[in-house]
Formats: C-alpha cells, structure tokens, sequence
C-alpha cells in the first residue's frame, strides 16, 4: 500500500505501529462481539498518548517556520499539554501553555499531580486561566504578545486539532487498515473517545481518503451530539481535502453524547465500573477523562444491543493514564460523583 502520507513535514516523535490487541477477557465477560483495542495509549513520548501522533505534523511545521517555542492550550489535567511540552524538549524548544481550569470542584493536588508534574518536569511556562474563555483566542493573544517581544512561537491549538495535526490520525487509520489486513481481521466497528475532534476527524478522513467504509463511532467526552458532529465533520472535510477530491457525506461522523455525564472531566459511575474493568481483566489503564468513559460508551452499546454480538469490535485506546493521579479519590473509595 503507498503511504498517503509520503509528500507530508514530518519528524518522527511515534513508537509506531503501536500493537493491535484482542481483548479475551472482556469480550467473554461482555458476551458480545469480538473486541480489539488499539495501543495508542503506548506511543512512547512522556508516557504516551494520541496527541504524540498529531505532533509529528505540527512539530514538522512549527520547525518549517523557524520557531523557537511552541504555544498551546488546554484543561489543567491536559494530556495533550504534557506530550506537547515532551516534544518539544525533545525537539530543543521552549514551551508555553494557558490551563484552562475547566472542572469544577477539583483539589489543590489536581493542579500539581498527574499531567501537570510532568509539565513542569518539561520545564513548560504555565498560566492558568478561568473556565468558560474562547481558550484558542486566548493562546493566540499570548502568541502575538511572545513575538512582539522578540521570541519565535508557533501556535498548536487545543488537542493539537486542525488540519495539520489530524493528518496523524490519517496515519493512524493507514497503519490500522495495514494491520486489519494483515490478520485477515474484517471489523465492523471502532469505537474511540472525542474531544477536541482531531483524532476522530484524522480517522474519519483516513478511511475515507483509503476508500475504506468501517464505521466509526465517537464517544464525547464534552460536546452535545450535534456539536461534536459538526466539528468532527468540519475537521475532517479540512483533513481529506489535502488528501483527496472526493466529497465526505456527513453521515460517515457518528457521535454519541450519552456518556459524558454531568460535563467535561467530571467522573460517571460508568466510567470508574470501565476503567476498573478493563484495569482487572486485561491489566490495561484507561483514563478518567476520555478513554474510560470512551470505554464505558462502548460497554455501553454492547449491553444495550445498539452494537450486535457478532464480528469483531476496535476500541482505540488514545491514552490519558497519567491522569488516573489526579482523580484518586474516584478510586480509592466507593464514593463516586454522578
Ligand atoms: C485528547 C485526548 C482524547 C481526545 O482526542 P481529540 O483528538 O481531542 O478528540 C482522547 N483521549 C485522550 C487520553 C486524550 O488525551
């Protein structure tokens, strides 16, 4: 297969492929279909995690443009913060990040453990800002600010989720369909957590520019349905455009909005029962925030029948563990927020 991706800036950042997984033991605990899981949660950079494959793109560019930091976004426990500030280390520049205190109700711990250790292990500038702000707007304020002052910044903005960043997930659908192939796998599903939507656009984007029909169904972790439809669909028409001439019908965005809960990193029973779950039948971390209740949408579907008993299934695990830290008290106790 020719790599769709061979004409595009690139620095490699990726343990990849990462390994395609069955899952045994849930499969037959759920009684369902056949289910896979797909290790992005083990992409190597600073523990790991889908937003390393965005960076190999975003990274290619901020260095094509001659910068010297890095400027992005996100919420305190940001994932996507954390690998962002690895590479860049890595790469040999600074980097600034605006965390946006978007859950409510969280200990002083919350903004010091998980994620937020580690920024500060990649010696990130941090700021923290209020909940509620156009987060994008802001970073980009900061940006301007750091070049009228001399500096070089490149801006990547929340989850790493435009057109360039979501080419990783191209890359990502790419090797998966090389894998499928491989194990004469045919599934019928992937399941994945979205958010900022670029893993799911990239995805969405890749299967269409590969011609490949597989459905794929996101699981929010923050946006009403017909939101997280609309900017998945905006992102991936933006993505495939560099890819292909063949239009993407709207119907090829599936989302559903039924496990996110009370909002945006607040825990869901469903999501600690998952999260245990897959932790104690197949030694595996899910996150809190979004492959947990990514994982408890896929449980979900599969105990209501909206997903059938037969064919095989691929969850794709998109990381997120390093936050398990900042949401001890989910875990530790049989107290959990609705
Ligand atoms: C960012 C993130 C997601 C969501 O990916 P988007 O591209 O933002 O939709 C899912 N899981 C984890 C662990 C993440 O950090």
């Amino acid at each position: 297969m020719n790599d769709i991706l061979a004409g595009f800036k690139r620095v490699e950042l990726c343990h990849q492929p990462t390994a395609l997984e069955q899952m045994p033991r849930l499969t037959k605990l759920l009684g369902g279909p056949r289910l896979w899981i797909k290790r992005d949660d083990c992409t190597g950079l600073a523990t790991g995690g889908n937003k390393t494959r965005k960076l190999e793109f975003l990274m290619a560019d901020a260095l094509d443009a001659g910068a010297d930091m890095v400027v992005t976004q996100g919420a305190v426990q940001s994932n996507h913060v954390r690998q962002t500030a690895a590479a860049a280390c890595k790469l040999g520049l600074d980097c600034y990040a605006l965390l946006e205190r978007r859950v409510p109700d969280k200990n002083e711990a919350y903004e010091q453990t998980g994620n937020v250790l580690f920024d500060h292990m990649f010696n990130t500038q941090i700021e923290f800002r209020p909940p509620g702000l156009d987060m994008n707007a802001e970073a980009l304020a900061v940006t301007e600010n750091l070049r009228a002052s001399g500096r070089a910044p490149y801006f990547i903005p929340g989850g790493g989720s435009n057109p360039i960043g979501a080419l990783g997930y191209v890359g990502a659908a790419q090797e998966l369909l090389g894998q499928c192939r491989a194990l004469g796998l045919a599934p019928k599903l992937v399941v994945l957590s979205t958010g900022s939507a670029g893993t799911h656009a990239g995805m969405v984007a890749g299967f269409h520019a590969l011609g490949c029909d597989i459905p794929i169904m996101g699981i929010s972790v923050r946006q009403p349905e017909h939101i997280q439809i609309e900017n998945v669909y905006n992102l991936a028409v933006n993505t495939a455009a560099q890819l292909t001439d063949a239009p993407l019908s709207r119907d090829r965005v599936m989302v559903d909005d039924g496990y996110v809960g009370k909002g945006y990193g607040i825990p869901t029973k469903q999501m600690v029962a998952a999260t245990k779950m897959l932790a104690q039948n197949e030694g595996i971390l899910l996150d809190p925030v979004y492959s947990g209740k990514g994982m408890a949408g896929l449980i979900g579907q599969i105990e209501s029948g909206q997903i059938t008993d037969e064919g095989d299934v691929i969850f794709l695990h998109t990381g997120g563990a390093v936050s398990l830290f900042a949401y001890e008290d989910q875990f530790l106790s049989a107290h959990v927020a609705e």
